[in-house]
């Protein structure tokens, strides 16, 4: 079963994500649980879950379809002591967010070194995922490959199974898998035998047990240019053929296949497009 969706609007209450996803006919949604420009939000009240905890029903969706997405401020690998507890605090805080909505995994870029040593920036990140698993119970920590652009960490393989083999409780992290990063990143999948070869690397390193979403992005920046600019599928450097691979990959079942691409109103479109190449399995 493929679960296929796009990260969408949570705005005026986050029982509203659930119905904005139905509403274009989505199988998967992603969503913020507060403002990821912000540090600060206010407690989720007893109303606002049950409001979620509702709509989430009324529109069908279980926890295995929805990947919520953290805050872009947070750095579990800054340099800067009081910096990264500021960040760690605000990352436990977001997945005792998604324990109360009843959600189970929380999707998060592993950071950024900064001016500091990237090899301690991905230790840093391994104690920070463990500390807030600790903090937290019954959900996953969801690592997202980067880019790689800038100081980000999380642009290799290697990368990410490095944070996971520091990771004491290994068995609550995940990985989430952005086709535009890997793509900018310099994993090619334009083609038949390029998209096997990337994904046996990924199976070699990290392993698809730990696959717990996907992000289906084209690119609008190039191969290898470690720049992180999506487009819509189709319309960039990664072409459409690739997500037909994608859709009709079985390792890929029963995770949220979300759309981060910039013209949220051709979303409708793509999931049909995705749904379209998935019945062709
Ligand atoms: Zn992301
Ligand atoms: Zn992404």
């Amino acid at each position: 079963m493929k679960f296929i969706g796009a990260h969408v609007s949570a705005s005026g209450g986050l029982f509203n994500a659930p119905l904005n996803a139905r509403d274009i006919g989505a199988s998967a949604f992603a969503m913020f649980t507060k403002n990821q420009r912000q540090w600060k939000a206010s407690p989720l009240t007893a109303d606002d879950i049950r409001a979620f905890k509702d709509s989430m029903k009324t529109c069908g969706y279980t926890a295995a379809q929805v990947l919520p997405h953290d805050s872009y401020l947070i750095n579990l690998g800054n340099p800067d002591r009081e910096k990264r507890k500021k960040s760690l605090g605000s990352f436990i805080h977001e997945l005792e967010r998604v324990s109360l909505l009843g959600l189970d995994r929380l999707n998060f870029h592993p950071g950024a070194y900064l001016d500091g040593d990237p090899e301690a920036a991905l230790l840093f990140i391994a104690e920070g995922i463990d500390e807030a698993l600790h903090a937290v119970e019954g959900v996953f920590a969801v690592i997202e490959n980067t880019a790689g652009q800038g100081s980000a960490l999380g642009r290799t393989f290697e990368e990410i199974a490095a944070i996971i083999e520091h990771v004491n409780q290994k068995e609550r992290v995940g990985v989430c898998l952005d086709t535009c990063h890997a793509f900018a990143a310099g994993y090619d999948i334009r083609s038949r035998e390029a998209y096997e070869e990337t994904m046996s690397r990924f199976g070699n390193l990290i392993g698809f047990d730990k696959l717990m979403g996907m992000h289906l992005n084209d690119a609008k920046s190039t191969f290898e240019s470690r720049v992180d600019r999506h487009n819509s599928l189709g319309k960039g450097n990664i072409g459409l053929e690739p997500f037909k691979f994608i859709m009709q990959d079985d390792r890929t079942d029963n995770i949220p296949l979300i759309l981060e691409t910039i013209v949220p109103e051709l979303w409708p479109e793509e999931i049909a497009v995705l749904k379209e190449m998935a019945k062709n399995e």
